[in-house]
């Protein structure tokens, strides 16, 4: 034993081994396994700056990663096993942060990659954190809200070891919400012996959450597709819109894109979706997937796929469900012409080289979905200060930041000539970076 990990080895499309290992040549590549698509991102990054082969090496490694199985007794006293992650990537720039997701799909290396993400994500929006995220196998939808509770007890329980206010701050993501994370606070309280709303965000308000958290992630794609749209000499108003995945991502945008003008002519959740060139009644699509727990059953317009969804005429396009969904596959029919990503990783490094040859304008998750993480900050703020804000305060104090992030890497994107990916990597990777050379390596 050499006492040297290799990057791991991941199955690809085709059940062939992948190696996530550096890359030679930077022809970009196509996988279904997002680590090594954060990977191929993060050493088109590392070339460009020049980035030493030591802090290069240093960046491609979560730093602490927890597996664990826990039973969890369910409703008719049968004992299930299930399994949980907790990856930090790192903790260069502060404690690690990140949201938890429940998913039958997750895996180990999905979770290093929304890890990493959220890493380059909170720099890029200089923010003190640094990044981590987790997940839990399962399918929340057939867990009644007692299994739920159990569960979720039980996992905080097992993580516990290596969560904490100083140390890594969960928050929502995929298949948990603010009940969630109040069962997460309890459950760590108890542990401590007394009430931490710190170690978690994305909580209720009435325990510790902050005013605007619920709408921040969506809110904040709004505000940096107001600023995309200049590139198509465009306002909101009017802009039509299409968005992929109606939860706490879409769902939210959808409603704010609404409210403030713009068009929303197609949305879908993993069941189906509906177009109407005309603009969708979202306030009526809302109460349909409040009611139903999808919007295929609304009539408002013609059923479309979620695929089909991504092929919509628009003018922007927001992808805000899951990884993969615009593929070298699909990328050249695309027809909108601008990308706000907001869901993570939803574009693979191939297609997000052939949208550029297109000159689609893509704005990429890092910056697109970052309102939720900034607005995580605030609610972690608050709650160690044990003083509240405003909604118009949290509001426009992340408008603030949005607009600052966008236009710096808009601004890194022309000085440079490369796109707003790259652009935002090189800012986030070399904070990253400038951190660890600053602190050292230990001891
Ligand atoms: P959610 O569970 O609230 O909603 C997900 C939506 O996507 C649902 O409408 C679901 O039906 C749909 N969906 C699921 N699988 C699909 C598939 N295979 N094809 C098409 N649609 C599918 O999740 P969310 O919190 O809205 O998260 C969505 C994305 O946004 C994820 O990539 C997540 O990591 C990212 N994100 C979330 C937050 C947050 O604050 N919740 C912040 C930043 C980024």
């Amino acid at each position: 034993m050499s006492g040297t990990p290799t990057l791991p080895r991941a199955k690809g499309p085709n059940g062939a081994g992948e190696q996530a290992a550096p890359r030679g040549s930077r022809t970009p590549t196509e996988s279904v396994n997002p680590y090594l698509n954060a990977l191929e991102q993060l050493d088109i990054a590392a070339q460009h700056l020049e980035l030493d082969p030591g802090s290069h090496e240093v960046l491609k490694w979560p730093e602490r990663e927890l597996t664990v199985h826990f039973p969890v007794k369910m409703d008719g006293g049968r004992i299930r096993v299930f399994t949980g992650y907790r990856v930090q990537h790192s903790a260069a720039r502060g404690p690690c942060k990140g949201g938890i997701r429940y998913s039958p799909q997750t895996n180990l290396d999905e979770i290093r990659a929304l890890a990493m993400w959220m890493t380059w994500k909170c720099a890029i929006a200089d923010i003190p954190f640094g990044g981590a995220k987790g997940g839990v196998v399962c399918d929340p939808h057939n867990l009644s809200s007692g299994e739920l509770e159990r569960l979720t007890r039980r996992y905080t329980s097992e993580i516990s070891i290596i969560l904490g206010p100083n140390y890594d701050i969960p928050a929502p993501d995929m298949g948990t919400n603010a009940q969630t994370m109040a069962w997460i606070m309890d459950t760590y309280s108890m542990g401590i012996g007394h009430t931490v709303p710190a170690v978690v965000t994305g909580k209720p308000v009435a325990i510790g959450g902050s005013e605007g958290r619920y709408d921040a992630t969506g809110r904040g794609i709004v505000f940096v597709t107001r600023e995309a749209a200049r590139e198509i000499e465009r306002d909101l108003k009017g802009l039509r819109v299409a968005v992929q995945g109606f939860g706490n991502v879409g769902g939210v945008a959808a409603r704010i894109f609404h409210e403030m003008g713009a068009s929303v002519v197609a949305v879908s959740d993993a069941l189906g979706g509906l177009y109407n060139p005309a603009g969708l009644d979202i306030p009526a699509l809302r109460e349909c997937a409040n009611r139903d727990g999808t919007l295929t059953t609304h009539t408002g317009g013609d059923r479309i796929t979620p695929k089909e969804l991504l092929e919509a005429d628009c003018d922007v396009l927001v992808p805000a469900a899951v990884e993969n969904q615009i593929t070298a596959e699909n990328a050249g029919r695309i027809r909108a012409a601008i990308v706000v990503e907001g869901a993570n990783g939803p574009t693979t490094p191939l297609a997000d080289k052939i949208l550029r040859d297109r000159g689609v304008f893509l704005v990429p998750d890092v910056i697109a979905n970052a309102g939720g993480v900034v607005v995580s900050y605030f609610e972690w703020v608050q709650d160690l200060q044990f003083f509240f804000w405003t909604e118009k305060e949290v509001n426009d104090k992340m408008e603030q930041i949005m607009v600052r992030s966008y236009n710096a890497v808009r601004e890194m994107a022309g000085r440079h000539d490369v796109d707003m990916r790259l652009a935002a990597y090189l800012i986030g990777v070399k904070r990253v970076a400038d951190a660890r050379a600053l602190r050292g390596i230990f001891p």
